[in-house]
């Protein structure tokens, strides 16, 4: 088989830009990243960050991001934008099918394709999504110190970020649909025992507002169908997280490689999965801090582990 790359890279978020970095400057001559939208990932959504290390002043996660790709392109990296339809191994060597049904073959592959934050589905979601309402409170909590937010959902998630939250804010309201919480019940106890959060249950988001400054409130409505109107300028929606970890689905339905029972990818501390020769990083991964720097810092692993199964595979 002919033109087999060395290594293909699946995602181009800070995981897969930096597998690709690594693997390129670290020897290896044949790296394509296929990424199916701009590079950059799901941090260039959003209007902030601060706790990338040594970024200091006011940047967007895409000013952070924008010069990673010609970094690694400088090395070698080639970028193919595409999306990836499905990853499949038979002998040493691996098949990428991307969407048009092309077909790559590959000695080894680093799959970055992330997780996405469910959305509750309410009115205003989506427009003031990276404006005042968030999925990350490491990322964007600190955004509100000294000021109230609303926490939606009733899961581990949504309990310890409301938690993180009251240490950074004057008030959370924790809104949840029923009056029992999914999360565990030490949790639930210590949300119950903090003074700084109110909880608001029985009740879902029926719409947040606001202007072209941002959030100015969340409305909520209970089973009644009575609305009460918290008026918050954040509103944290954690109502559960989906990896996307559909390329790794092969055509009976089993995954390539182990995954556990939420679909995140198991991998060891080289970030090598249960398949040899397939590595996973960044937030698809078992136990991801779900965070830029750790991502890239798994993206790195993953492109030394790479090259050295590629170096022995070939000989
Ligand atoms: P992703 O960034 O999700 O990248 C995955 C890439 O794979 C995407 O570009 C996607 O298009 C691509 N892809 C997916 N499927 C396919 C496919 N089938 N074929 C081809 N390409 C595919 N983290 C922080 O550290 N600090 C912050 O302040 C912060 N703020 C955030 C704010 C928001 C609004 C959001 C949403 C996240 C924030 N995060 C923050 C989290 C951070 O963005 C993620 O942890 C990080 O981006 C994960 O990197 P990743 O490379 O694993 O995955
Ligand atoms: P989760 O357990 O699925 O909880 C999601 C929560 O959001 C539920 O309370 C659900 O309500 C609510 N919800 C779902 N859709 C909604 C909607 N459209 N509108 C309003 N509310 C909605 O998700 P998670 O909290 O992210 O946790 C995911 C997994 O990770 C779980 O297995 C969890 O135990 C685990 N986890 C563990 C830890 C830990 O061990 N420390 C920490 C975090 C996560 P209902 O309850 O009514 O369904």
């Amino acid at each position: 088989m002919s033109n087999i790359l060395d290594c293909a890279i699946v995602g181009g978020g800070p995981a897969g830009l930096t597998a690709g970095l690594y693997t390129t400057r670290g020897g290896l001559e044949n790296v394509t990243m296929f990424e199916k939208g701009m590079p950059g990932g799901q941090i260039t959504q959003s209007s902030e960050i601060e706790n990338y290390p040594g970024v200091t002043g006011e940047i967007t996660g895409m000013d952070l991001m924008m010069p990673w790709p010609e970094q690694c392109q400088k090395f070698g990296l080639k970028h193919d934008m595409s999306e990836v339809k499905q990853i499949r191994k038979d002998g040493d060597i691996f098949t990428v099918i991307k969407s048009d049904d092309s077909l790559i073959h590959a000695h080894s592959v680093i799959v970055c394709t992330g997780s996405s934050p469910r959305r509750a589905g309410f009115a205003g979601e989506d427009e003031f999504f990276g404006k005042g309402v968030s999925t990350c409170a490491t990322c964007d909590g600190f955004f509100y110190k000294g000021k109230e937010v609303a926490v939606i959902g009733g899961g581990d998630t949504a309990l310890e970020e409301a938690l993180y939250l009251a240490k950074i804010c004057t008030k959370v309201y924790l809104v949840h649909r029923r009056d029992t919480f999914r999360a565990a019940p030490n949790t639930v106890k210590r949300v119950e025992e903090n003074d700084k959060i109110e909880l608001v249950l029985n009740s879902v988001p029926d719409e947040v507002y606001g202007d072209a400054m941002g959030v100015n409130g969340v409305k909520v409505k209970d089973k009644e169908g009575n609305i009460r109107d918290i008026e918050v300028p954040g509103v944290f929606v954690f109502v559960g997280n989906d990896v996307n970890n559909q390329t790794l689905i092969q055509e009976d339905g089993s995954f390539l490689c182990d995954v556990n029972d939420q679909g995140q990818v198991i991998v060891d501390l080289s970030m090598k999965t249960s398949v040899p020769g397939l590595f996973a990083a960044g937030d698809m991964r078992i136990e991801a801090p779900k965070q830029v720097v750790s991502a890239a810092g798994d993206g790195a692993v993953a492109g030394i582990a790479a090259i050295s199964y590629v170096d022995e595979l070939l000989n």
